[in-house]
């Protein structure tokens, strides 16, 4: 019978989401990759344990991941059912639709139709009466925004939620989605966006400003662009990583040898600092305040055990900030 770290909550400080209520640890786990039917279980259960006697609260899922679309939540929900359902109260669930998940015209985007089925779906599949964030996984072209909003707001009415999140929403589309949560007395609790040394997509839509000035926070994903910004790929392509598995979305292509030589003068100062390259990377990914967690992956539990450390060291210095934003840029 699983019982939890008692000395858990002494590792960091809790960061609060914005203007919200909640408090999100700097590290919280997600389960994209390596939780499918395929994955092996038990490593699997250990990762997720690893983290939760570590501190962290957050797990990040969606209707999805998988392979299959789906096995990732239900891994997560018999995880909770034979190891961690005493501690539900201490767990933060985060879960998503808007990505495809089942065939014909509601299977998908940002209806009221797909949005509400899929998330009692995966209620089904983790065995949960709630969970705690409900995003719109992406943004919907052809849906009007409101409808989208409307439908996550009314989960959280519904009490199939706590909270409300976005992703990969663009800043005009953050702005109008923010007022119609609002109006809906469901306040956003956050968005989910991809930032990482390698994507800097939410600094070039000045989405940090938006969120800020309205009190909001981010949660970011890929803050170690898949692996990329660790010492993995430093000497090639390891049997087993992401990249030399069929299937995902880190192709062996994008490794460049341009690139690796940017990752190795990155792992330098990262050495220089006295730490790996893995938590010089979410340092930076969160070195922004309004930046609440960064949402990490792992393959292993000593993945998480090595990424966590970045929470207990030094902020970079504006000469190491200098010196990073030279190298990017290069
Ligand atoms: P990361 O950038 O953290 O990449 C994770 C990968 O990096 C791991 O699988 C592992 O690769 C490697 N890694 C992790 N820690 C270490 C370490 N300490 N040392 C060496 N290598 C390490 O994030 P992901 O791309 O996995 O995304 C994280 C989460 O973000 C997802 O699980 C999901 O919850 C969320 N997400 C959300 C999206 C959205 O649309 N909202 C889109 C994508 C992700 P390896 O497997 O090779 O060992």
């Amino acid at each position: 019978m699983y019982s939890a770290e008692s000395e858990r909550y002494n590792n960091f400080e809790y960061v609060r989401c914005g203007k919200s209520g909640l408090k999100l640890p700097p590290l919280s786990l997600g389960l994209w990759h390596n939780f499918g039917r395929e994955d092996d279980y038990e490593k699997s259960k250990q990762t997720v344990l690893t983290a939760f006697d570590s501190g962290i609260t957050h797990f990040d899922l969606a209707n999805n991941y998988g392979p299959p679309p789906g096995a990732a939540e239900q891994t997560f929900g018999k995880i909770l059912r034979e190891e961690l359902g005493a501690y539900r109260d201490e767990i933060i669930v985060s879960t998503k639709a808007g990505h495809p998940m089942w065939d014909g015209p509601y299977g998908d985007w940002g209806s009221r139709k797909h949005l509400t089925a899929s998330l009692d779906q995966s209620l089904e599949r983790l065995g949960l009466d709630y969970v705690d964030i409900f995003y719109t996984h992406r943004p919907d072209p052809e849906t009007p925004l409101e409808e989208t909003i409307r439908a996550v707001s009314d989960s959280v009415m519904a009490g199939k939620a706590l909270y409300p999140g976005i992703s990969k929403y663009k800043v005009q589309d953050t702005i109008n989605a923010i007022e119609i949560f609002e109006r809906l007395d469901t306040p956003l609790l956050v968005h989910q966006i991809n930032y990482s040394m390698l994507d800097r997509t939410p600094e070039n839509l000045r989405l940090w400003d938006v969120l800020k000035a309205k009190g909001k926070a981010a949660v970011v994903f890929s803050p170690l662009a898949q692996g990329l910004l660790t010492d993995k790929y430093l000497n090639g392509i390891p049997e087993g990583s992401r990249a030399a598995r069929e299937g995902t979305f880190l192709s062996s292509e994008k490794i460049t040898p341009k690139l690796v030589e940017k990752i190795k003068r990155l792992n330098e100062i990262a050495r220089q600092r006295s730490q790996t390259l893995a938590q010089m990377a979410l340092q930076w990914a969160t070195r922004d305040d309004c930046v609440c967690s960064a949402i990490v992956g792992a393959s292993s539990p000593e993945q998480i055990l090595d990424s966590l450390e970045f929470a207990k060291a030094e902020p970079l210095s504006e000469e190491q900030l200098k010196t990073i934003e030279n190298i990017l840029s290069d």
